[in-house]
């Protein structure tokens, strides 16, 4: 019997690898049915300028809460939801969802400046045919500039990608939809290769923001951040950083000239009122 044991993990009676086979054959199954049942519900983590700590934009994360098990993270369920294709509908639908609640922030927020929505983008969404179409449509359905919507893409899933793959990803960056390759610098794509990639932001893996949590510094560290900051902003990227826990490191990351942050120094994921009441104070 598997027994929630509080936050994402599980405590198993049985040897580990047998109970999560099962877990992940129950889990892959009760998918669809999950999804038509209305389980799945979004977590919003505010995106910051490490300049001044206001809100820049937040992003969309999925979450399952499942009847059995409790609430499930996305490591859980979205790789069993790519090998099955739930992911187009699932991904969809966060989207949609998404796209409608910052559409009603920024609604109440006139004066809190242009809200912007992250949302992330599987491999298989992407080699999806209906990406674009879907993507105008959620978009013009909401009311919301495509200028707004920030398309999350792995810097894995673009390793290796032709022009086939990236042509939808280019139409709509030429829409105005910005398009940020997450876990940057995990992927060993070559640095080179960022110039022929329709991408605007790059976010900037929590590996790196771990290097500056240690006392001292390790100064290499710093050189690579540095020089990767260097890079992006010569090629008029905006640099985002990943897990930002402490107010050093977010101090740190500001001086190497990171342009926005993320992280539990600033929120953790959470209800979507939780940016309401941010942008109403107006910083984190
Ligand atoms: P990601 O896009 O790189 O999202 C950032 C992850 O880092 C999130 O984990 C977030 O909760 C976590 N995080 C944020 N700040 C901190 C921090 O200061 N310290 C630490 N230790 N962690 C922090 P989460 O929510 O578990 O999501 C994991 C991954 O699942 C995401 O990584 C993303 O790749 C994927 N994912 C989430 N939602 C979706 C979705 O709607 N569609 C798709 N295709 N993938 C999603
Ligand atoms: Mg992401
Ligand atoms: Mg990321
Ligand atoms: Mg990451």
């Amino acid at each position: 019997r598997a027994k929630s044991a509080g936050g994402n993990r599980f405590e198993l009676a049985d040897p580990e690898a047998d109970a999560r086979a099962i877990t992940r054959h129950g889990l892959t199954t009760a998918l669809p049915a999950a999804l038509e049942r209305g389980e799945f519900f979004i977590e919003y983590q505010p995106l910051v300028h490490l300049g001044d700590g206001s809100v820049h934009g937040a992003e969309a994360l999925v979450r399952w809460c499942h009847p059995q098990h409790g609430v499930l993270g996305p490591d859980r369920f979205i790789p069993l939801a790519e090998d099955t294709g739930l992911i187009v509908p699932l991904g969809r639908w966060v989207l949609q969802e998404a796209v409608r609640q910052a559409r009603f922030w920024q609604a109440r927020h006139t004066d809190g400046g242009p809200l912007r929505i992250n949302v992330n983008l599987s491999p298989t969404q992407l080699h999806h045919p209906r990406l674009v179409a879907d993507t105008v449509d959620v978009l013009e359905r909401s009311g919301l500039e495509p200028g707004a919507l920030c398309l999350e893409v792995t810097e894995s899933a673009l390793i290796g990608a032709d022009e086939g793959l990236l042509k939808p990803l280019r139409q709509l960056a030429e829409m105005g939809v910005d398009i940020a390759l997450d876990d940057f610098g995990t992927g060993y794509s070559n640095l080179a290769n960022l110039r022929r990639l329709p991408v605007s932001v790059l976010k900037l893996d929590r590996s790196f923001t771990r290097g500056m949590q240690q006392h001292p510094v390790d100064p290499v560290d710093l050189k690579i951040v540095e020089g990767i900051v260097s890079l992006a902003h010569s090629l008029e990227l905006a640099v985002t950083v990943e897990g930002v826990e402490t107010g050093a490191q977010a101090r740190q990351l500001r001086e190497l000239g990171c342009d926005t942050a993320q992280g539990w120094y600033y929120a953790r994921p959470g209800a979507p009122d939780r940016i309401h009441s941010l942008l109403l104070a107006d910083a984190v």
